[in-house]
C-alpha cells in the first residue's frame, strides 16, 4: 500500500563547523514545499555536541521545529552510532516522511536509519513529492539515461536521500520555530569506530563556486596531457577549469575542481562540459549554471538533455578552434 502522509516533513541536518551544509538547506526548501501541500509541518534533527551555533543559523530557514539531539557521545561517533541516534530520535518525533541528503554522509547513514527504523528508503532520489497522499520519488537508472517515478509503499515513515543540486535553495522567509530538545539513550550503543581525527584539505585558490565561466573536462579527454587543450580554452575565455569524478579518482586533476554530488554545485553563467556524459551524479552539480554548452561525439549522451546548446564532434576538434576563436574576439 502506498503511504499517505501523516505527520511533520523531517529533514535530517547535516553540518559542520556550526553551519549547515548545502544540501541541508536544499532540503529544508524542498521539505517546506512538501509540508505546505501535504497540510503538515516541516521539522528538522540536528544531532552531535554543542550545537548552538548551527541551531542559531537554522533559526528562520522555514522550519516549525528544530529539535535538538546534543550528546558528547555524539561528538565524535562512528556512522552506526549516529544512525542509531537518528533512528532512535525518529521514533520519538514520529514523521511522515525522513528526508536526507544523498552526500557522502547521506549515503552510510540513509540505508542504515531505514533499517534500524525498518522503514523504505530510497536513495540517490533526484526529486520528491506527494501524489493522491502518497509519497512518490524521481530516480536515475542506467548511469542517468532513464528516470524512474516510484511510489513508497510500505510501514512507518519512507526516507527519501535526495541528491545535493536537485532542489535548488530559496531563501524562505522567517518562521516561528520552536526549538526542542530530544533525548537518546547511547550508552548501551557499540561504538564499532571513532573518529580518532579530522584531517581538513590544503585549501586551495581554485574555487570553482565563484565562477562565472567554467569550462569543465571529462573522461572523454583521453589522457591526462590532452587536458592543456580545456587550460587553453578556459584561459581565453576568462574562466575556471573544472571537471567530472573520474579526472579526480584519477589523479589528474585535484578534488577541488570536482563537479557533482561528491563534489561541488555550481551554477556559473556559462558551462561548457566537453567529453562529459552527464551522469546524474554530475548533472546535479551543474544543471543550476544558466547556459550550458555541451561537446560531446555520443548525439545520445544525457548531457544533452540539459544543454541548451550542443556540439556533436571531437573535443580535440573542437575545443581548439573555440580558443582560436575566442583569442580572436578578445585580442
Ligand atoms: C556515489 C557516487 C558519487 C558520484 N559523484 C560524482 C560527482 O560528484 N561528479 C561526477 O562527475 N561524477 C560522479 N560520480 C560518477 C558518475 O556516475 C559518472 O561515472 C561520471 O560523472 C562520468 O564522468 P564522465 O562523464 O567524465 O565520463 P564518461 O561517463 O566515461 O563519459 C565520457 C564522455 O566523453 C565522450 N567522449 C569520448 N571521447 C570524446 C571526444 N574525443 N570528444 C567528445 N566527446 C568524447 C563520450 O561520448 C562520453 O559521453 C559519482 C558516482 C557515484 C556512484
Amino acid at each position: 500500500m502506498p503511504h499517505p502522509m501523516q505527520g511533520d516533513v523531517l529533514v535530517i541536518a547535516e553540518h559542520w563547523k556550526g553551519e549547515p551544509e548545502g544540501v541541508t538547506l536544499q532540503m529544508l526548501t524542498k521539505g517546506r514545499e512538501l509540508a505546505d501541500s501535504g497540510g503538515v509541518g516541516l521539522a528538522v534533527l540536528v544531532l552531535g555536541h554543542g550545537l548552538d551555533d548551527v541551531v542559531e543559523v537554522l533559526r528562520g530557514k522555514g522550519m516549525d521545529t528544530i529539535w535538538v539531539l546534543d550528546d558528547p557521545a555524539l561528538a565524535r561517533a562512528g556512522g552506526g552510532v549516529e544512525a542509531h541516534a537518528i533512528a532512535e530520535a525518529v521514533r520519538a518525533i514520529d514523521p511522515g516522511l525522513i528526508l536526507i541528503g544523498y552526500s557522502l554522509v547521506g549515503m552510510e547513514l540513509a540505508p542504515a536509519i531505514a533499517v534500524g527504523l525498518g522503514v523504505t528508503a530510497m536513495t540517490n532520489c533526484v526529486d520528491v513529492g506527494i501524489e493522491d497522499g502518497a509519497v512518490v520519488v524521481t530516480r536515475p537508472f542506467f548511469d542517468g539515461t532513464q528516470h524512474a517515478k516510484i511510489v513508497l509503499e510500505g510501514k512507518g515513515p519512507p526516507l527519501v536521500a535526495l541528491q545535493g543540486g536537485a532542489t535548488p535553495t530559496v531563501g524562505l522567509g522567517a518562521t516561528e520555530v520552536a526549538v526542542r530538545p530530544v533525548a537518546v539513550d547511547l550508552s548501551a550503543v557499540p561504538a564499532r569506530g571513532q573518529v580518532l581525527e579530522v584531517i581538513e584539505e590544503a585549501v586551495s585558490d581554485v574555487d570553482i563556486t565563484k565562477a562565472e565561466i567554467i569550462v569543465a573536462v571529462g573522461r572523454g579527454i583521453g589522457g591526462k596531457e590532452k587536458i592543456a587543450v580545456i587550460e587553453e580554452l578556459t584561459q581565453a575565455l576568462g574562466g575556471l577549469m573544472a571537471c567530472s569524478r573520474p579526472l579526480v579518482d584519477l589523479g589528474w586533476l585535484g578534488r577541488e575542481r570536482q563537479v557533482g554530488a561528491s563534489g561541488k554545485s555550481v551554477a556559473p553563467k556559462v558551462y561548457l562540459a566537453c567529453g562529459i556524459s552527464g551522469a546524474s551524479q554530475h548533472l546535479s552539480g551543474m544543471s543550476d549554471s544558466r547556459l550550458i554548452v555541451a561537446i560531446n561525439k555520443d548525439p545520445n549522451a544525457p548531457i544533452f538533455q540539459v544543454a541548451h546548446y550542443g556540439v556533436v564532434g571531437d573535443l580535440l576538434e573542437i575545443v581548439p578552434a573555440l580558443t582560436a576563436e575566442a583569442r580572436k574576439v578578445a585580442g
